[in-house]
């Protein structure tokens, strides 16, 4: 799963790999296309950035949108390289001058006007801790409006907080020792604070560890730790799908309370 991170990894590698190239050829197997794609020939690639698990290419006044969920991957290539993936799984080719961008399995695709694209992620996103524009209050403010909801099921919505996914869900609550069962109501100000501060910082860390290759595994406190001990007390991780929204939930029920 393409947790905020991993989209924000993506990000850099494409502009590492992919900066200043021109479009010469362009194809999609998407039906999100909002302007006619001839529109796009001869602009040039200016930047990728990530609003919560969404990746943006920016070609000047147009605007791509991937957002990967759980089987989605971008790779460049020389020019002349062969796919490393079958044809059919393509979902997205742009050949550049000397690369090309191949987006394969991507569930979302949609190409329109920078402008109308970023204006329809700001409607639907919460604030994301890894762009510039993170608010702490609004995060917090958010969280509060669903006082009746659990704060396992609220975290994951990203009209709340945009970019986490289950693996920091799961890391999040268990830094901040609340157990994911509980109301927001019942939470007090310190523990909505402490959670927000652990979005904060888990997505830095995870970001981090990405972007030098390396693997969560061996930071992870409770996701996939199923009756392990816990690091911390000792006392075996429990599992279980959390409901309404049927994820995998792990938790020390000694630490979370
Ligand atoms: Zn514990």
């Amino acid at each position: 799963m393409v947790e905020g991170p991993t989209a924000k990894a993506y990000a850099v590698k494409i502009n590492r790999e992919f900066i200043k190239e021109i479009i010469k050829e362009i194809s999609t197997k998407s039906r999100k296309v909002y302007v006619p794609l001839d529109e796009l020939l001869g602009k040039k690639f200016s930047k990728a950035e990530t609003y919560g698990k969404n990746i943006l290419l920016f070609f000047e006044e147009f605007a791509i949108r991937l957002h990967l969920m759980m089987f989605g991957a971008i790779h460049i290539y020389k020019l002349d390289a062969p796919l490393l993936k079958p044809e059919r799984q393509v979902r997205l080719l742009i050949k550049g001058e000397r690369k090309k961008l191949v987006v394969y399995n991507a569930p979302i695709v949609e190409i329109d006007r920078k402008r109308k694209l970023i204006e329809k992620l700001k409607n639907e996103l919460g604030p994301d801790p890894l762009r510039q524009d993170w608010n702490r209050e609004e995060a917090i403010r958010r969280i509060m409006k669903y006082k009746g909801e659990k704060i396992g099921v609220v975290l994951l919505d990203q009209s709340v907080i945009a970019g986490v996914g289950n693996i920091l869900r799961n890391e999040i609550l268990f830094k901040a020792k609340v157990n994911p069962e509980r109301l927001v109501a019942d939470l007090s100000k310190e523990e909505i604070e402490a959670i927000v501060k652990e979005v904060e910082e888990l997505s830095k860390k995870f970001l981090e560890l990405k972007l030098q290759g390396k693997r969560l595994r061996p930071i992870l406190y409770v996701y996939n730790r199923y009756s392990k001990p816990c690091r911390i007390c000792g006392n075996k991780i429990r599992f279980y799908m959390q409901e309404p929204i049927k994820r995998k939930t792990f938790v020390c029920e000694n630490c979370q309370k």
